[in-house]
């Protein structure tokens, strides 16, 4: 299905060679059309995440787990599989110089995907894990059974060359990474108390984006070296309640919309950490003169930098700055009823360098109206920021070459929160990464509407993961 546009314009075939030349689709061209078809047949399992554990449907995540076995012989015949916490998969490959505590590897995803809003329209149905001979459409394509399918076929396809890694290498695919679940947590746990503790560990995050800084023609593959943390704080406001049509002058409701329009008219400072400052110098670098000019003299174009940040858009501004976003607001129950308790959630995202008490200590202070409770419901502060003049930094760099020769590879902070974060306390070389091609349309269908990813970047993110195992130690 949908198999022979790609094969016609493919080119001379096969090779994942580093450096292969021509255009994204060259490469690895041979992994592209099966991996497409895994990833086709596993977007079929609704393994849609919830917090409330009645609406997971279980079945969908065990029929999941069955086809992988199916799909991926090699892998389930050579690695040990573990269940952790119920349903997180986490795959060891034994190195033939094993030792848990030098340089094992954990290269990480996840299979549990956000619900399909039953009122978006799809142009193939969200779990048809359709293609159009471009593209395989569905929930989880990019988000995140892609990279489960590229990891896994780079790793059946060594198997199948007859390679083995020097060290151990884990697979680790979370199940439920969309709500912030505890698996990672459990996996994290597990491995420290084994002594494990990773000389590099991957994750999704950043991907090899088109169209992310203006001015720069070719992609860029984004890095993340750290991520924005995260908190839920629920604002709170109390009043006698009683009949509408004696309302009190600024009753719970009006109290709690002040406060929600002071948090959106007094945005947080911003601040250029060190990777967004290389990012700048990076993008420059390869673009066009102007940006060239600004990003070789930051010294000079600091203030204009941060502030173009602030104007460039929705995904820039987030990198350099605490944001807050109101998302459930609650009040009364009936129409000519005033709200005795009036409640928002307000979901933040933390920059890096601040804390999940300074910024509650902030929020209260541009609220400015004790009556205004602040509960704290959830979180936790930006993670450690992972280096990049190291060697696993280099190595994921020459895994790029020979998966998109002609990507620009930069750092970056990972704006959304990742499994990753958790790892962080048994290694210090975190990125979070998926060697998948995206563009502005197809970062804005994650957790949204027409979610696709593109078939010959599949074959790229074999190749991607393949260089990557192979280089390690
Ligand atoms: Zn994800």
């Amino acid at each position: 299905m949908g198999a022979r546009a790609w094969r016609d314009t493919a080119g001379t075939g096969p090779s994942d060679r580093v450096g292969e030349a021509g255009g994204h689709g060259a490469v690895g061209a041979a992994f592209a059309q099966p991996a497409a078809d895994r990833l086709s047949e596993l977007i079929r399992f609704q393994t849609v995440s919830s917090r409330h554990p009645e609406e997971v449907d279980l079945p969908q995540f065990e029929g999941f787990i069955e086809a992988l076995a199916r799909l991926f012989p090699a892998v389930h015949a050579a690695l040990e599989l573990e269940r952790v916490n119920g349903r997180a998969l986490l795959f060891r490959w034994r190195g033939s110089d094993s030792d848990p505590a030098q340089a094992p590897t954990v290269l990480m995803a996840h299979y549990d995907v956000v619900p399909v809003n039953p009122l978006d329209d799809w142009t193939h149905p969200a779990f048809s894990g359709h293609q159009d001979g471009t593209y395989v459409w569905g929930r989880g394509a990019l988000d995140d059974k892609g990279a489960v399918v590229v990891i896994l076929a780079a790793v059946e396809s060594l198997l199948g060359d007859g390679f083995r890694p020097g060290q151990d290498i884990y697979l680790s695919f979370g199940d439920n990474e969309e709500t912030a679940g505890d698996s990672a947590v459990a996996v994290a746990a597990l491995l420290r108390e084994r002594g494990v503790s990773p000389w590099l560990v991957l994750d999704e995050g950043g991907a090899v984006a088109e169209n992310v800084f203006p001015g720069l023609k070719p992609p860029a593959a984004v890095i993340g070296v750290s991520e924005k943390g995260i908190l839920d704080l629920q604002l709170l406001t109390r009043g006698a309640g009683g009949h509408a049509s004696t309302p009190p002058k600024m009753g719970v409701t009006a109290r709690l919309a002040r406060a929600i329009m002071a948090l959106e008219t007094h945005p947080f400072p911003q601040s250029m950490p060190g990777p967004i400052q290389q990012m700048l110098e990076t993008i420059g670098r390869s673009s066009g003169l102007g940006l060239r000019l600004v990003t070789a003299n930051m010294w000079a174009f600091r203030p204009l930098v941060t502030r173009a940040f602030d104007l460039l858009g929705d995904e820039t501004r987030a990198m350099t700055r605490t944001t807050v976003a109101v998302t459930e607001l609650e009040g009364s129950k009936g129409g000519n009823v005033l709200a005795s308790t009036a409640r928002a959630t307000a979901n933040i995202r933390i920059a890096v360098g601040e804390t999940v008490d300074g910024v509650v200590d902030r929020v209260r202070r541009i609220i400015n109206d004790p009556s205004v409770e602040l509960t704290v419901i959830g979180g936790h502060d930006a993670s450690p920021i992972s280096r990049t003049d190291n060697d696993q930094f280099a190595l994921l760099r020459r895994s790029v070459a020979a998966s998109y020769p002609q990507a620009v590879v930069t750092p970056y902070i990972q704006t959304g929160a990742t499994d990753s974060r958790n790892f962080t306390g048994i290694c210090d070389a975190v990125y979070r990464f998926s060697p998948l091609l995206m563009d502005d349309a197809d970062r804005a269908s994650l957790h949204a509407v027409n979610e696709k990813v593109r078939i010959a970047s599949l074959g790229a993110g074999v190749v991607f993961y393949r260089e990557l195992i192979k280089g390690l130690r």
